[in-house]
């Protein structure tokens, strides 16, 4: 028996693209020649101004705005859980709609890090993981799935209402605005999952946060990180076009097989080789290579020694991570002394002070670990996040 139309949820069509757009349009109705003017209208609605409410939609006529209400909105997935921290960082858990009912809902995060010249928005492309490397706390969820297009551009979409990024409102009291007129200027498919597992997903999303009439972020201004899915990372330089970033953590297969077990099929050497390759590599536009800092695993200064001579030749950065533990992890983070003197080695092949400052300490960890930690609460203490979250 179907549901009646009432209680059926209405669809959002925040973080649609244009291509959907036009199907929602004709599923109502409206003829096919006015499509691409419709959907250009509700672009700009949606993406350039941040509209929630469709009778704001001023340039579209009553008739179809009433239309539109009647069988969607413009909601966002709901932020469960926001943290904010004194060096400015935020976080958020974002709760998606479980895939059937009864089924529990996802939740997924999204980070932003304002810095004096950018504010870097780090999202997610996955539910979990699949791949297992080692310090990593992502991959060891249980569930994993593919985000939508449509789920990856809305965390932009949350961070802009949250940090009242569109036109004509002004941020909220005590933030840190970065230099420059954008709060959102770079994103980092940093969160959780690995993007080139869903490397549709991520490139439509992509298209449409890049887009100028709307959120237009530039390419230029997207870095995409991969533990090295190498047959994807040419098609991401060739079909994208955004920037590079590696997750190498190990300078021999033998250590990286351990960390990042998709080593076994995508080993070094070949890794490598497709970074030589990369479309659109040049100085200008480095490949970033990220090096997780754990404690006597991988941060002698042989190692050191060892990571320059490995990328000799390569347009490259080197972000040095400090690892961030979690609970139940058998990695620590190296001592402060070792990091420097890595980092001093690194530095002196070149390098731009390639350590990553750890940011947002005083409000839970790296990306992977406010979802573990809201696991950890109770109903009521999960209530009291939910009702902070819902009084911004
Ligand atoms: N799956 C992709 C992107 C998400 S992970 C990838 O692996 O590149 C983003 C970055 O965070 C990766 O470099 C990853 O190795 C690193 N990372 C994961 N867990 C970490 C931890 N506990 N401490 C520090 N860095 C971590
Ligand atoms: Fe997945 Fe990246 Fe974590 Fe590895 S580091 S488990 S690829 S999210």
């Amino acid at each position: 028996m179907t549901a009646p139309a009432s209680i059926v949820a209405k669809r959002s069509l925040a973080g649609l693209g244009r291509t959907e757009l036009a199907l929602v349009l004709a599923e109502i109705g409206v003829p096919e020649r006015e499509h691409k003017m419709r959907v250009a209208q509700l672009w700009h609605w949606i993406y350039f101004r941040g509209v929630r409410d469709f009778a704001e939609m001023s340039s579209v006529s009553k008739l179809l705005r009433a239309r539109l209400a009647e069988h969607f909105t413009l909601e966002r997935p709901e932020v469960v859980v926001e943290q904010v921290s004194a060096d400015g960082t935020r976080k958020w858990l974002i709760r998606l709609p479980a895939d059937n009912p009864g089924e529990r809902p996802h939740e997924v995060e999204c980070v932003y890090i304002p810095e004096s010249d950018r504010g870097t928005l780090c999202v997610s492309s996955q539910v979990g993981c699949t791949l297992n490397c080692s310090f990593c706390h992502t991959g060891t969820q249980r569930l994993v799935r593919n985000l939508t297009a449509a789920e990856i551009v809305t965390q932009v979409m949350i961070a802009r209402d949250k940090l009242h990024e569109w036109p004509g409102m002004t941020p909220p009291e005590g933030s840190i605005v970065p230099s420059g007129d954008r709060y959102v200027s770079n994103i980092v498919f940093m969160g959780m999952g690995e993007p080139l597992y869903n490397f549709d997903g991520v490139k439509n999303a992509i298209e449409t946060i890049v887009d100028g009439e709307g959120l237009s972020i530039g390419k230029r201004r997207i870095t995409v990180s991969t533990s090295g899915i190498v047959p994807e990372i040419a098609r991401l330089g060739d079909e994208v076009g955004t920037l590079l970033a590696i997750s190498l953590h190990a300078t021999r297969d033998d250590l990286r097989d351990e960390l990042v077990p998709i080593n076994k099929k995508y080993p070094i050497r070949e890794l490598l080789d497709a970074c030589r390759t990369f479309p659109g590599a040049s100085n200008a536009r480095r490949i970033t290579f990220e090096y997780v800092m754990l404690k006597g695993v991988n941060d002698t200064p042989a190692d050191a020694r060892a990571l320059v001579k490995l990328l000799k030749g390569i347009p490259a950065k080197i972000n040095l991570i400090p690892f961030n533990p979690w609970p139940g992890t058998k990695y620590e983070c190296s001592d402060w002394e070792t990091i420097e003197k890595f980092s001093e080695i690194v530095f002196k092949a070149g390098y731009a002070s390639p350590v990553r400052k750890p940011r947002g300490r005083d409000i839970l960890a790296a990306c992977g670990q406010l979802k573990s930690e809201t696991q950890k609460l109770s109903a009521r203490e999960r209530m009291a996040l939910r009702a902070m979250a819902m009084t911004d």
